[in-house]
């Protein structure tokens, strides 16, 4: 008879802005019911269509020095060199402590991080189409919300060290079509399961 780990599995989904890492997930999420996302902190402003505790917990500069100060975070870092982000423990360790698996989609940093802390994570870069890659994540990143010119050119320009960085990474995956990113998203977690199954 064979039964899964004790530990859920930790997912950590990083890739340039705007390359359509979340949306990926979402696609995903639907084969992978046994995930849930780690909602992370940031003290960026809110975009329009992002909802507080959902996307992430918008918080001050100050709340977010208090829980570093508190060792709240797990990592926390600045991919573009301006507002911070960071995972909350609870956010992780409630989860898989229960056996339950979590998806962390944070940058490279915080990724790496995650690895040295929790080896077994399993960490998936995506990137963007082969040939098009500033072309795409520029027309993507405006087309998801109004950024000012500076915050765009600030994003492409840590996209192009984050897209250095791929080889660090177990798998990637090219985001062009959607459903077939997201396809291939669900089979590598199901192919890690299977490989993962005690007997
Ligand atoms: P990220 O989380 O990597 O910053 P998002 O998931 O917010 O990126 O996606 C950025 C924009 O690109 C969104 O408007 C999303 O709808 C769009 N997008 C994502 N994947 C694709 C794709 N395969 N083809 C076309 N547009 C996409
Ligand atoms: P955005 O502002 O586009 O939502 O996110 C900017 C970058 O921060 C993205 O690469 C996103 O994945 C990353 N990010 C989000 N939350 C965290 C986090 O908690 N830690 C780290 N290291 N990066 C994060």
């Amino acid at each position: 008879m064979s039964k899964p780990s004790a530990l859920g599995l930790i997912l950590v989904i990083s890739g340039p802005s705007g390359v359509g890492k979340d949306t990926v997930w979402q696609t995903a999420s639907a084969c992978l019911p046994s995930f849930g996302r780690a909602i992370t902190c940031t003290t960026r402003e809110r975009r329009p269509h992002e909802v507080e505790g959902v996307d992430y917990y918008f918080v001050s500069s100050d709340e977010f020095e208090r829980m570093i100060r508190d060792d709240e975070l797990i990592e926390y870092a600045q991919p573009h060199g301006n507002h911070f982000y960071g995972v909350p423990q609870k956010s992780v360790l409630d989860r898989i402590n229960n056996g339950l698996d979590v998806v962390c989609v944070i940058d490279v940093q915080g990724a790496l991080r995650i690895r040295g802390l929790f080896p077994a994570a399993i960490l998936v870069f995506i990137t963007p189409p082969q040939g098009r890659e500033n072309e795409v994540l520029e027309k993507r990143i405006q087309g998801r919300s109004a950024v000012e010119a500076s915050e765009l050119e600030t994003r492409l320009k840590t996209a192009s060290w984050e897209l250095s960085q791929v080889q660090l990474y177990d798998y990637q995956i090219e985001n062009d079509d959607l459903q077939r990113a997201a396809n291939e998203l669900c089979e590598v977690i199901e192919r890690e399961k299977a490989r993962r199954t005690v007997v």
